[in-house]
């Protein structure tokens, strides 16, 4: 068990937060503020302890100049101040005199936003490398580390890593949040235990197939992904898409877990994503055609597997949501997962998209935050952004 916010002294304490305000932004203005509003309650929890609260983030990339005001976190400062109804001081900077002297003017109870930490990505790579003295440099300038930012979790950097290896540390609510559901599932989930996987290629989950597949009673394949095991299988699958290089893979995994990995047995096809054609069985694909959406005699084949399921975990949409035509499968297993009495867990980025687009967010137990880094946790792996932190 890792320290939490909860585990420390905070009054008067400059406590560093390392946050995820990686938010979506077009022409300056806050598209989506779900990571902002998430990383409130451990903001709050601090404020209300009286300490001193120094944030830090990255937002987008910086590779060259042009990038830096694009990718300032000035317009966020703004937002949480409103969000939190106090002032926010930001400083334009990552390092340095005007930096420092902000710090240590802060009083208890107020809250500074550092500038976007990848600035300091300009030059050789500083936050992304995990620059050591870049860590340190950052380390020194408070008393305490709590690190909330599961999406920045997979990734070594120095506003995580190179932090918490120069002070005591611990994690925020989000991170305990994402603990507390995601361990289960990796370690000893409540059985039968369905995995539903989809997304477009399978080398993107090769990680994530290769971890559950022994862990699940059953591991349902829809979206882009089931046409590679189809085709391994000698089906036609026109042109739909097929990782080739993992034909031989998909072939092995199907001999060695016959019964286990369930796959589409018709589909919604279509020559472009503008337009669906029509529903077809997989063994009826013509070479021309294009799979787009699994079938209604898959969505109910996944229900049979699904109404089995104490414990259910969903990543990536199992046809292409993003157009009207093609998003009945996805939308169907959303309900249908919904009104399970099962553990319900949400991961993957488009994944969690979908169930909000379709507004079934508020039914499931967790939708996790982080996209690659609810990935890499599913792989069974350990995510140095947590395992940098000290234990209870
Ligand atoms: P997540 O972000 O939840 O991990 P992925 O990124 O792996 O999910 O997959 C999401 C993408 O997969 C979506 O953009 C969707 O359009 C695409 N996709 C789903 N089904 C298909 C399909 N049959 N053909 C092509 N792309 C697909
Ligand atoms: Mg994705």
């Amino acid at each position: 068990m890792k320290k939490t916010i909860r585990d420390f002294e905070l009054e008067n304490k400059k406590v560093l937060i390392r946050v995820d305000f990686n938010v979506p932004m077009k022409d300056g203005v806050i598209t989506d503020d779900t990571r902002i509003k998430e990383s409130l309650p451990t903001i709050e929890y601090a404020l209300e302890q009286h300490a001193k609260v120094i944030l830090l983030s990255h937002l987008g990339r910086v590779k060259e100049e042009k990038d830096l005001e694009k990718n300032t976190l000035r317009p966020v400062a703004k937002y949480l101040s409103n969000l939190l109804n106090r002032n926010v001081i930001f400083v334009h900077k990552t390092r340095g005199e005007e930096l420092e002297e902000a710090i240590n003017s802060l009083q208890n109870g107020e809250v500074l936003l550092i500038e976007n930490t990848r600035y300091e990505d300009l030059e050789g790579k500083c936050e992304s490398k995990n620059d050591l003295e870049l860590g340190k440099y950052w380390a020194s300038l408070g008393d305490l580390y709590i690190n909330d930012a599961f999406g920045t979790a997979h990734r070594e950097h120095a506003s995580n890593v190179g932090i918490a290896s120069n002070l005591p540390s611990g994690i925020g609510f989000l991170i305990e949040k994402e603990l507390k559901y995601l361990t289960p599932v990796v370690e000893n989930p409540d059985r039968p235990f369905v995995v539903l996987l989809g997304g477009s290629k399978v080398s993107d989950k090769i990680g994530v197939i290769n971890h559950l597949v022994e862990l699940a009673d059953y591991l349902l394949i829809g979206g882009g992904m089931a046409f590679t095991f189809l085709k391994s299988q000698g089906l036609e699958v026109g042109n739909s898409i097929v990782d080739e290089e993992n034909l031989e893979y998909c072939k092995n995994l199907l001999k060695e877990y016959p019964d286990k990995i369930i796959l589409p047995i018709d589909v919604v096809t279509g020559f472009s994503k503008e337009k669906a054609n029509r529903t077809c069985f997989i063994t009826d694909i013509k070479e021309d055609e294009i799979g787009f959406d699994i079938g209604p005699q898959t969505t109910k084949l996944f229900q049979q597997y699904l109404d089995l399921a104490k414990t259910i975990v969903w990543n990536g949409p199992v046809g292409v949501f993003e157009e009207k035509d093609y998003q009945h499968g996805t939308e169907e297993l959303c309900r249908i997962i919904s009104e399970k009495d099962a553990l319900k867990i949400i991961g993957g980025g488009d994944s969690a998209s979908a169930v909000k687009q379709f507004q079934y967010d508020k039914q499931m137990t967790h939708i996790s935050t982080g996209g690659g880094a609810s990935l890499e946790f599913l792989e069974g792996k350990t995510l140095p952004g947590i395992d940098c932190i000290e234990d209870q």
